[in-house]
């Protein structure tokens, strides 16, 4: 793999990378700040051998991929294990963003601005017939000038290899017809319940201040029936028509 990798010129040079601090904790390994050839780059550090395998996967899925909307790799580095090194995304996680700003920043024009960015992401994975697998906030990373792309590609599959596998799915955020295909689990009651009451019918309510259109547009996400739901590049009109009407436009 490691030959591959420098012949496919994404093999970087650890002698010109700066490492800076810590910003993060990532599931395999702490995630820092750094310069690389005078940009601003993220190194993910991957501890061990026998992950370094699955990340060589989630880099190769990577290296094909080029959108605004989707965290940008830069290349990988061979040094006491794997280091992953992308664009550094100075506003951190979405998450974060959003519980740690106030409703000045986190407004609702910002919100849908924050859909659409990682709509038009997930419509180019689409178009890639790629599916990402684990979309949810903390996967999305907001940059300096607050525009949020889709990470961690770790359980990206094409498409028609996406059947089995399912162990490690998100249940919180997986479609119910893709947690229904799992064989055996040792997920804890309080999942198992959010599973039973998603098949059941239940959705979430609308959240505080949300208009109507967004909400009805949230609710045809969370069809029971999949081709019901909108694809992301019918979502992604959805939302800017929605973005249209509230810039008075
Ligand atoms: P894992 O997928 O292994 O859990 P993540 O890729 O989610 O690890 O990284 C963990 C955290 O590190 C993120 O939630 C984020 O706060 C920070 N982080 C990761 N990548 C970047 C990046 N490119 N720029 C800025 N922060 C990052």
């Amino acid at each position: 793999a490691e030959l591959e990798l420098s012949k496919s010129g994404w093999l970087l040079d650890i002698t010109k990378l700066k490492l800076g601090e810590n910003i993060g904790e990532g599931e395999f390994g702490a995630v820092y700040e750094g310069e690389y050839l005078g940009q601003q780059v993220a190194v993910k550090t991957i501890k061990c051998d026998v992950t370094a395998q699955a990340f060589l996967q989630e880099t190769t899925v990577m290296t094909k991929l080029q959108h605004k909307n989707l965290v940008r790799l830069l290349g990988v580095m061979l040094h006491k294990g794997l280091h992953i090194v992308t664009e550094l995304m100075t506003k951190g996680n979405l998450v974060n963003f959003l519980r740690t700003r106030g409703r000045s920043v986190v407004n609702s024009a910002q919100l849908l601005h924050f859909a659409l960015d990682v709509c038009e992401g997930m419509e180019y994975l689409e178009s890639k017939k790629l599916i990402h697998r684990d979309l949810a906030a903390r996967n999305v990373l907001v940059s300096d000038d607050s525009v949020a792309k889709v990470s961690d590609f770790g359980l990206t599959k094409v498409v028609s290899k996406a059947k089995s596998d399912n162990a490690k799915l998100p249940v919180k955020w997986t479609a119910p017809e893709a947690l229904k295909k799992e064989k055996f689990s040792t997920k804890s009651d309080s999942l198992k319940e959010v599973k039973e009451m998603v098949e059941g019918g239940y959705r979430m309510e609308a959240p505080e201040d949300c208009p109507p259109a967004l909400y009805s547009l949230m609710r045809l996400c969370w069809e029971q029936e999949p081709r019901r739901r909108p694809a992301f590049n019918k979502l992604r009109e959805k939302l800017e028509r929605e973005a249209g009407k509230h810039s008075g436009g």
